[in-house]
């Protein structure tokens, strides 16, 4: 479904993504996880386009991203991004967070926009706080709102940039069992986390990342019990 081949990109001398080649199936769930610094947002930034690339190519669900324009707008629907921060709009309501892109941007009628809202909330869990604005939620009731927003797009695959990292601990879990769920029902999802727990539950594969390269990539089990690359079993003793 997504298909990256050799993508290349610096930022200035920074040579970040060094001939990437990834494939993510339909329905799969890939953990990315290396050092701070080995590009593993960036690489997520680039598969919907917030990043351009040298060279190389990315496609999701057989089409490449287009530079600009309409088309870029409803390839970027199709590809749903959670952030390490919330990112809400602060002065609209949570329901009215959740139904803007789909009437704004697929042109869904408002009341059907409000019902599926309300059923992605549901699902998430914050249906009662619909009426709130997101200063009023925690920070795991923001970040639920934000999977929710993304999946009233539609979107074929997810991407979740460290989307856990600014909680505190005792959200962190109410998010991660939101992401389970997600992944049970056959979302296709990139994930960029350190959370173990979640890459053992979830993910069909775990690919490690190092200087802008993908040094290894394997199952959870081969992968956190059997690294077999000096620089993932270094960074595995520092994280485990
Ligand atoms: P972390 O675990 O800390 O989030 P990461 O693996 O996500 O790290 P990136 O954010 O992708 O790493 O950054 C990769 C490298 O590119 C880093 O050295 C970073 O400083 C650099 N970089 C990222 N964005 C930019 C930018 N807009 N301009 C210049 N350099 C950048
Ligand atoms: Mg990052």
């Amino acid at each position: 479904l997504v298909v990256l081949e050799r993508v290349n990109k610096h930022f200035g001398d920074l040579h970040v993504l060094r001939d990437i080649d990834l494939t993510v199936g339909r329905g799969e769930v890939v953990v990315l996880i290396g050092p701070s610094g080995s590009g593993k947002s960036t690489l997520c930034r680039t598969i919907n386009r917030l990043e351009t690339i040298e060279s190389g190519s990315i496609t999701v669900d057989g089409k490449a991203l287009p530079e600009e324009g309409k088309e870029l707008a409803a390839l970027r629907a199709d590809v749903g991004m959670v952030f390490q921060s919330f990112n809400l709009f602060a002065h609209k309501t949570i329901l009215e967070n959740v139904t803007l892109g789909p009437v704004k941007v697929r042109g869904t009628k408002k009341a059907d926009a409000e019902k599926r809202a309300m059923e992605l909330l549901e699902r998430v869990g914050v249906a009662h706080q619909a009426e709130k604005y997101p200063a009023q939620l925690s920070g795991g009731q923001q970040q639920r709102v934000a999977i929710a927003r993304s999946l009233a797009m539609d979107p074929k695959v997810m991407l979740f940039d460290e989307p856990t990292s600014a909680l505190d601990p005792e959200m962190i879990n109410e998010v991660l069992d939101v992401m389970v769920e997600l992944a049970r029902s056959g979302m296709t999802m990139i994930v960029v986390t350190h959370e173990m727990g979640f890459a053992r539950k979830a993910a069909n594969r775990v690919v490690f990342l190092s200087d802008g390269q993908v040094v290894e990539e394997g199952t959870p089990e081969e992968f956190f019990t059997n690294a077999r690359s000096e620089r993932a079993r270094d960074f595995l003793g520092k994280i485990l």
